[in-house]
């Protein structure tokens, strides 16, 4: 499904994210959002934590700001 808002910009850059957009993508208050920005396009993503080599989001581990998940952890240490 793609949705499609026309939102106009704040004084201060703010656009606000309208609720069905929110809700289809379970974005909720404190959630992290990567925005990339590039030529003359805005690209925001929700940001989730997954491990850095499987894409795995399930027994993460942080260090350095980078997640690894308990199965590569172990391929690791062997
Ligand atoms: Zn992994």
């Amino acid at each position: 499904m793609i949705y499609t808002n026309y939102k106009e910009i704040d004084g201060v850059g703010r656009i606000v994210i309208s609720k069905d957009i929110r809700k289809y993508l379970n974005i909720m208050p404190g959630d992290v959002l990567k925005i990339e920005a590039s030529n003359q396009c805005i690209t925001i993503e929700k940001a989730e934590n997954k491990c850095v080599f499987c894409n795995s989001d399930e027994k993460l581990k942080e260090f350095s700001n980078k997640y690894i998940c308990q199965s590569c952890l172990d391929k690791l240490n062997n």
